[in-house]
């Protein structure tokens, strides 16, 4: 442990921790556009600046690393208007679309222009790069001109992913993020997973909807992904009753990461063609019926074949896409109610 100052109360932060990491275990926000604790530390955006006493310039917290005795500064004058340069350094060549932007209401740097009382209006003038929007993706599509050059989708891809399917291409003003398309091939590495989509803190990449909604308008309900077993964490977004995104949450076994179906593939949950009661069918032909009714007719067939043959005349097969408890519950019934041990599940067939 080291003990140290921020913003002139002493705090003890184990040895190796990061001034940003030190800051976030005590409650003391400081903001970031670049950095996701997943990933290597970046300290490409700079809004994480802080006055270190005794160091001639400001310092990335993300990267620079605590020591005993060290006076830190998250707030002061210096720091504020660093962080305003900067943000007027972005803006100065960003669309101004937040009345239309998709991200409005979730977009980092419009959190933090409104923080700092951005208006555009402090004399860096630049043009808003000529970059065709990159629509050639079944799920999401990429608006480079909105791009802050934050390289979390380009970490996130190959760090995390592990897929490295996109990078960045040219240099200086024009530089942007693009799926560089392997020699010989005619398309992009890209599996779809939307990870970069999840990660990118302005709208340059977003999901292609087909609802519009506001984020204030939503409520994000939390829930396990029901594609396979792995048990992927997931926050489902919902407005007026219907899930218009999927977003990934960070539960033990994703850490905040998806793959294709988790995040883009749930259509099918209102989808018109779902069952919405049971069907009993009748004559061969499958006829509505209530749950009362289904329940009634189970009860009985239950009772009739155990009658005649036995509970081992029952086997349960369960499925590796039904949660824990949902397996629990299943073995439970089989084994209580039934009274058989003949007990499976659909990942060993
Ligand atoms: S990306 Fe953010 S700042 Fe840019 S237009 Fe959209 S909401 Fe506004
Ligand atoms: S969708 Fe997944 S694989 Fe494709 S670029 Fe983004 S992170 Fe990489
Ligand atoms: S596309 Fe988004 S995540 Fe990627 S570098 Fe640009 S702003 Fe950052």
């Amino acid at each position: 442990m080291v003990s140290l100052t921020i913003n002139g109360k002493t705090f003890q932060i184990p040895e190796d921790s990061t001034i940003l990491e030190g800051a976030e275990m005590h409650g003391i926000n400081i903001p970031t556009l670049c950095h996701d604790r997943r990933l290597v530390a970046h300290g490409a955006c700079r809004m994480c600046v802080v006055e270190v006493e005794g160091a001639k310039s400001l310092m990335a917290a993300c990267t620079t690393p605590v020591s005993d005795g060290m006076i830190i500064r998250t707030h002061s004058q210096r720091v504020v208007n660093a962080r305003k340069d900067i943000l007027e350094l972005i803006w100065s060549n960003h669309p101004n679309d937040c009345l239309t932007c998709e991200k409005s209401g979730e977009c980092k740097l419009q959190e933090y222009c409104y923080e700092y009382d951005i208006k555009g209006e402090d004399g860096y003038e630049g043009e808003i790069r000529d970059i065709p929007l990159d629509d050639s993706n079944e799920f999401y599509y990429n608006d480079q001109r909105k791009c802050i050059l934050c390289g979390k989708c380009v970490r996130i891809c190959g760090e995390l992913q592990c897929t490295g399917a996109i990078g960045f291409s040219a240099r200086g003003f024009k530089t942007h993020v693009t799926h560089p398309f392997e020699e010989g091939m005619n398309h992009s590495t890209c599996v779809s997973c939307g990870n970069c989509v999840s990660a990118c803190p302005v709208g340059a990449l977003m999901p292609k909807g087909k609802e519009k909604f506001r984020n204030w308008e939503t409520e994000k309900i939390r829930t396990t992904c029901s594609y396979c077993g792995v048990g992927c964490q997931i926050d489902l977004v919902v407005k007026d009753n219907k899930v218009v995104r999927v977003d990934p949450a960070h539960g033990p076994s994703n850490g905040g990461l998806l793959c294709v179906k988790g995040k883009f593939g749930f259509g099918f949950i209102g989808h018109p063609d779902r069952l919405k009661t049971p069907l009993i069918k009748k004559d061969g032909i499958f006829i509505e019926a209530t749950w009362d009714e289904a329940y009634e007719l189970i009860k009985s067939k239950v009772g009739e074949i155990k009658g005649n043959y036995g509970p081992n005349a029952f086997a349960a097969l369960s499925s590796a896409r039904c949660t824990s408890e949902e397996n629990y519950l299943m073995q439970k019934l089989f084994r209580a109610v039934i009274g058989t041990n003949n007990v499976d599940h659909c990942a060993r067939l």
